[in-house]
């Protein structure tokens, strides 16, 4: 059986001291909830500035949380001002790293090949990737719900070996920070594209194995609806992974 994911995408927000406080009152507020036995995964991905920070903590504290990044290079290392290398962030214990997010998509130009290239690195350095994919409103008018997500993790899985671990985000644009959240139904009917995808790409053993999340406006309030439809397997979660509160209700959500 798969197991639960519930990641916190804090995007550009906490500084690393803003982090310490938050990750330690998440911690608190988390007490007794299930991701300590491990039957769901509590998975943070803070700014690069603040991981160092938050890897000492969850080290020091024995903090259950999985951490990950919200992008990396394509290149190993070299002359590539700005960028940060998938070998730094093993280093650094991530297990994870957010690949081809849609605001990366957006504002940074990344391509279906920048992404699939990134996939490559993350795996490269022992990383898990959270391929990311989703349609913005109009191409869902234009080609239907599935189309654009899967021809996007096609490309993101094309030289990806059938044992690797991945972690797949369905992400609809017009569901981010919007309110507009998607129904079940709707973040049901493309998870199972998406595993198909990974089925016809990878096999059917890896398409058994991995965790397809939903992301788009997810909150306390509705997070159980998507855990009840069999190809949502967690939870990327923006502005409520912000909110300890609202975060922990979404960890302690009940099908
Ligand atoms: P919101 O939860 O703020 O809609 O953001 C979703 C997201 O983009 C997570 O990666």
């Amino acid at each position: 059986e798969r197991t639960p994911l519930i990641a916190g995408n804090w995007k550009m927000n906490l500084d690393h001291l803003q982090a310490v406080a938050f990750v330690q009152k998440l911690h608190w507020t988390l007490k007794d909830a299930k991701h300590e036995d491990g039957s769901v995964e509590v998975a943070v991905f803070p700014p690069f500035t603040d991981i160092r920070t938050v890897q000492t903590l969850l080290d020091a504290d024995k903090i259950p949380f999985s951490l990950g990044a919200q992008d990396l290079s394509t290149q190993d290392s070299g002359a590539y001002t700005g960028e940060i290398s998938g070998a730094f962030l093993s280093k650094l214990d991530c297990g994870y790293v957010i690949i081809g997010h849609s605001e990366r998509r957006q504002y940074h130009g990344e391509t279906d090949e920048i992404v699939a290239a990134k996939v490559q690195a993350a795996l490269k350095h022992g990383l898990t990737p959270v391929i990311c994919v989703g349609e913005t409103l109009e191409q869902r008018e234009e080609s239907g719900p599935t189309a654009v997500s899967v021809a996007q993790l096609e490309v993101a899985l094309a030289s990806v070996p059938a044992d690797a671990e991945i972690v797949v985000a369905y992400e609809p644009v017009w569901a981010i920070g919007t309110g507009q959240v998607a129904s079940p139904e709707q973040a049901q009917e493309v998870c199972a594209a998406l595993r198909e995808v990974i089925a016809s790409k990878l096999g059917d053993e890896a398409a058994a194995r991995t965790r397809v999340l939903y992301g788009g406006s997810v909150k306390a309030a509705n997070i159980a609806s998507f855990m009840r439809e069999p190809d949502v397997d967690g939870a990327l979660v923006g502005g409520a992974s912000l909110v300890v509160d609202e975060f922990a209700a979404i960890v302690r959500y009940q099908k």
